[in-house]
């Protein structure tokens, strides 16, 4: 037997093993549990030499995983304006502050603003922005990531004007007069996103960092990063190399932007050629994932729903493919072993993800597929039943309901009761891995369990939870952060868990 290289012990260790035990010690070799049970036990294990760490009565729980995020954003808001938990005035404060000493061709950029929040809740407007800064472009995005706004001097570098068509799958949002409000969503993001100038290599090194730093502040030593070019993923690589990048990476590749099918398809190919990739670094890094969104966001009324939205009638919201196309890319995917994760948070948009995973089992079939589908928000009663049939996992984000839970009820009235049916699918037999979409919600995995549990928000809103029959229990919403997340990334052999033989991560709660 190898000997202990380190022994804790005097915890209260919440294992999350298959008899979901609670220990008190545990001991380490190699980066790898070695042994969990009780202080006399893992004492007995020890010689002199071992190093023993006095847990003093602290919690200990496995190391988390958030299954959900953007590693390349989270890291870029930290370059930017981080507009999270703002209101429009204070947003404004900040920008006419950055627009007086901003250097020339450079643009202010933030994130995070959400105006469901303000004391005047509508889509802010441009005039607003210009009146702080006249002179430099502005381009803030929504918390959601699926709509900006934007001011005059912005509009004018982009050459938009009132003639301008919507480009598919994104609105040039308008008054009632006609004229160009200042918020864009989804597609119409990207005529802005060509002129806003582009972070250089090291600088992307610097936001990788930055992103981990965030991530291992909230005990989170896995992430599934939801979108990484080639590019991306050799910078990140260049990193585990040097051994600056430590917190574990299951990735997923997606072609950046939004762009039109045949360049999608095209740059998809090429991607999915290169193969997965995995237990890179040490098993930090894995590439194994292939990312496509399927629509949009509730808040942006940009979801793609079956039947009309409540507060806006004769508007469905917007799928991005048609079946055909994304059948095309689906089978592809598939085909070369990659897991599938289609963003779907309108009832259509799961449909037709739904739709597409049917069929291409039947051509290609796959016991162990794993395909999921990101937020899984809305769902038409029928198609409830076909996760747990056809195997795919609902990856929810329970975070979201503090924000969401304002406006479901709005946008989709009782369709609300097939939304964030996390209790339905978990009583089916679906494990559900938990995330928050950083920095679309902070990635505080603690507030996540907290929504997930109480179904209220941060305050105690409202009281006694939003359809709390449909609320994780506290086991569930740590499994949901481990051992149902790694299972999301066919690591539940390797993590999730404190048991011997398995990845040494934990985190000790203060
Ligand atoms: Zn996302």
């Amino acid at each position: 037997m190898q000997r202990v290289e380190k022994m804790f012990y005097n915890g209260k260790v919440y294992t999350v093993d298959s008899n979901e035990s609670v220990q008190t010690a545990f001991c380490i070799f190699d980066g790898r549990f070695m042994a969990v049970g009780s202080d006399e036990e893992m004492m007995a294990l020890c010689d002199e030499a071992t190093e023993k760490v006095d847990l003093k009565g602290q919690v200990v729980v496995p190391g988390l995983i958030d299954t959900h995020l953007h590693v390349v954003h989270t890291g870029t808001i930290k370059m930017q304006l981080d507009l999270h938990g703002m209101d429009k005035k204070e947003i404004l404060t900040l920008v006419k502050e950055k627009a007086q000493n901003l250097e020339p061709g450079k643009w202010i950029q933030g994130w995070g603003w959400i105006n469901d929040k303000w004391d005047d809740p509508g889509f802010p407007t441009k005039e607003e922005l210009d009146q702080v800064a006249p002179d430099v472009p502005v381009f803030l995005n929504r918390g959601c990531g699926h709509m900006s706004w934007v001011n005059s001097k912005a509009i004018e570098l982009v050459g938009i004007t009132e003639e301008t068509p919507n480009p598919p799958g994104g609105e040039i949002i308008k008054n009632e007069d006609g004229s160009i409000r200042g918020v864009v969503t989804d597609q119409a993001q990207d005529l802005f996103m060509k002129k806003v100038p582009v972070y250089d290599d090291e600088d992307q090194k610097k936001i990788n960092l930055l992103a981990q730093d965030e991530f291992l502040k909230f005990g989170l030593t896995s992430v599934h990063d939801m979108g990484a070019s080639p590019h991306d993923l050799e910078i990140r690589e260049g990193l585990y190399k040097d051994g600056r990048m430590k917190v574990r990476t299951y990735n997923t590749l997606r072609v950046p932007g939004r762009p039109w099918y045949d360049e999608m398809y095209e740059k998809s190919m090429e991607y999915l050629e290169g193969g997965i990739r995995i237990g890179m670094y040490d098993n930090r890094m894995t590439v194994r994932g292939y990312k496509i969104s399927g629509d949009g966001s509730l808040g942006a009324r940009s979801a793609w729903m079956v039947d009309d939205y409540n507060d806006r009638p004769g508007h469905k919201g917007d799928g991005k493919w048609t079946d055909e196309q994304w059948d095309a890319v689906c089978y592809e995917a598939h085909k070369r072993g990659f897991q599938i994760c289609y963003h779907g948070i309108g009832d259509a948009a799961n449909r037709q993800a739904l739709n597409s995973f049917e069929k291409v089992l039947k051509m290609i079939p796959n016991p162990d597929h794993r395909h999921r589908i990101e937020h899984a928000q809305i769902l038409q009663p029928d198609d409830i039943a076909r996760f747990k049939e056809l195997g795919v996992i609902p990856t929810f984000q329970t975070i979201f309901l503090h924000t969401d839970k304002n406006v479901a009820e709005a946008r989709i009235g009782d369709r609300v009761k097939y939304a964030y049916a996390w209790r339905t699918m978990i009583d089916q037999g679906n494990v559900i891995p938990n995330g928050t979409d950083c920095p679309v919600e902070s990635c505080n995995p603690y507030m996540s369990m907290y929504c997930a549990v109480t179904r209220m928000d941060e305050f105690g809103e409202p009281e006694g939870g939003w359809y709390p029959e449909e609320a994780m229990t506290r086991m569930e919403a740590l499994k949901s952060y481990t051992i149902w997340a790694a299972y999301g990334g066919f690591e539940e052999n390797l993590k999730g868990s404190i048991e011997a033989g398995k990845l040494a991560d934990f985190v000790i709660i203060d």
